[in-house]
């Protein structure tokens, strides 16, 4: 009963026929061509062909794993767009007269270089990327090289490797999980399975084998292990997990519409924390009673150049749309420090955590800060949008934010377009000094969000980012929870909301803490959504 140990990247639990897809190794030969007209007019055609399967395969995953699971495929069209790439195949095939399936495979080998050795472990997961589109490219300009791999019964798909284009032409219904030598958890094929919301084991190395296709196995995305051939024990344990996550699962989903209300009665709100509109889909399947925090930011993140007041206008009137009604707390940009945007030009600091961020951006170049503003009240009418102001330290920077925002609002009326008036202001509690001034801060804004991530930075004197520092990160800290418990007093007193939208707010441990604390709401990732609405929908505070 062997045990191979990978990197569990999509938790969740299998059992079935293990399916070895080996990817056709696509060989091609240099061959050198004498009609060059003729050679780009195939790669153009090819290059079309590539595009509309890509869209055919975007619609598909959009109906089997959401927007999330279905982005890669438009990630993959903007490649095959890209002009420095199809200007590196043209020229290749001008310069060396060489045929397109070549010219093609020498561009992905140059581009895969150039995304391996960035820094950022993003864009080193775009090299698989780079090979995917390009062998799209290469099996459209050769029939002989597409696939004939099919799977016909429910299977734990392995592989050396499995490409987003792969991952989605297999049938939903047919993989039970994907188990693959190499891998990382920020490729797009992990995310896809994290999406459609099935196991994935990665980089298992050279225990996994081909010679394992059709042998009985137990993937555990939650472990990170494959055990083949298990034995009668293993398979009877492994049946009785399923028959429990499968009832879990269920449990949890007839929670989705339900208010979330104690036994005794006391309401609190579970919101969801996106960074784009494609995290909405899953906050709304989730059941989340609105988004408690749009990290706003990441849409400059995705951007070359400062987002136009119609690029981000288009965006957030999006997401106040699609949450129909429902509240939508879109945070001003909270850029700097661990959230670098070159563009924004900041200048290098000894402590970026402590330096030019945030709140502090807003207000030393306003024109930038007006621009979202603008944005956001003109997307105002479209829903109910809220918004909030991250890294407050001083009444006064929240006295220069409310300035800022009445000549906006003054500004839009003078050219008649129409915004609402009663759009709601607020502000994150993530420093301390916030909190110790929260009761003046509460007479200012019509709501309160605490940030128990920076806060627990700024008040352990510890930075977030070090991953040295793990064990002395601690955000149930008694100093974090009594802050919490001032900040709740102070919103109360003054008669307005407060919620918590850091990590701590999906310690289902601590839901009853917050719950008797009297907190309002609570902001969580969408997978957290409903294991702490059950969690709260069982407390008794009576008890
Ligand atoms: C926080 O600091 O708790 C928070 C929610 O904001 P971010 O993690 O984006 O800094
Ligand atoms: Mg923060």
């Amino acid at each position: 009963m062997p045990v191979i140990k990978g990197r569990g990247v999509s938790p969740g639990l299998a059992m079935g026929t293990l399916r070895f897809f080996e990817n056709k190794p696509v060989t091609i030969r240099r061959e050198t061509i004498d009609d060059v007209e003729n050679e780009l007019a195939r790669f153009e055609k090819a290059r079309r062909m590539a595009y509309a399967q890509l869209d055919e395969l975007y619609h598909e995953a959009l109906n089997k794993a959401g927007k999330e699971g279905a982005a890669v495929f438009d990630t993959h069209k903007m490649m095959l767009d890209d002009l420095d790439y199809r200007e590196s195949v043209t020229d290749a095939i001008c310069a060396q007269k060489i045929n397109a399936e070549y010219a093609v495979g020498l561009t992905a080998e140059k581009f895969a270089a150039i995304f391996s050795t960035m820094d950022d472990a993003y864009m080193q997961g775009r090299a698989a990327d780079v090979f995917d589109i390009s062998e799209r490219i290469q099996k459209a300009l050769k029939p002989e090289l597409r696939d004939t791999f099919a799977l016909n019964a429910p299977s734990i798909l392995a592989a050396r490797d499995i490409t987003p284009g792969e991952a989605v032409k297999f049938d939903k219904n047919m993989v039970l999980g994907f188990a693959t030598v190499e891998g990382c958890g920020n490729s797009h094929t992990s995310i896809l399975a994290r999406s459609i919301g099935i196991p994935a084991v990665v980089g298992m190395g050279t225990a996994l084998t081909v010679d394992m296709d059709g042998r009985t196995a137990i993937l555990d995305g939650f472990t990170g292990e494959l055990v083949i051939d298990p034995d009668e024990e293993m398979t009877r344990t492994t049946s009785v997990r399923l028959g429990e996550i499968r009832k879990k699962r269920e449990t949890l989903d007839t929670l989705k519409n339900c208010p979330c209300v104690t036994l005794d009665g006391k309401t609190i709100k579970i919101f969801a924390n996106v960074n784009d509109l494609s995290g909405l889909d899953k906050a709304i399947e989730n059941g989340a009673e609105g988004i408690g925090l749009f990290r706003s930011e990441f849409l400059y993140l995705e951007k070359k150049d400062y987002p136009t007041e119609d690029e981000q206008f288009a965006v957030y009137k999006q997401a106040a749309e699609r949450m129909d009604g429902k509240k939508v707390v879109i945070r001003a940009f909270d850029i700097g420090a661990d959230k670098q945007v070159d563009y924004f030009n900041l200048p290098d600091e000894i402590n970026p955590a402590l330096g030019m961020r945030a709140i502090r951006i807003c207000l030393t170049r306003p024109e930038i800060f007006k621009t979202q503003l603008r944005a956001l009240y003109r997307a105002s009418v479209f829903g109910n949008i809220a918004i909030m102001f991250p890294m407050i330290c001083s009444l006064r920077e929240v006295a220069d934010v409310l300035k800022i925002t009445e000549e906006v609002k003054s500004g839009l009326r003078r050219r008649n377009i129409s915004f609402d008036e009663n759009t709601e202001l607020g502000i994150m509690i993530e420093t301390p000094a916030a909190v110790m001034i929260s009761d003046e801060l509460a007479k200012m804004v019509d709501f309160f969000s605490i940030g128990t991530n920076d806060l627990t930075q700024y008040a352990l004197a510890l930075d977030r980012q070090n991953s040295r520092l793990d064990r002395f990160y601690d955000p149930r800290h008694p100093a974090i929870l009594k802050m919490i418990k001032m900040t709740v007093k102070s919103a109360h007193d003054a008669g307005i909301s407060v919620g918590i939208c850091g990590e701590l707010a999906a310690d289902i441990e601590l839901a009853e803490t917050f719950l008797s604390m009297g907190v309002d709401a609570l902001s969580v990732t969408a997978d957290m959504q409903l294991p702490l609405k059950e969690k709260i929908l069982s407390l008794d505070l009576r008890k």
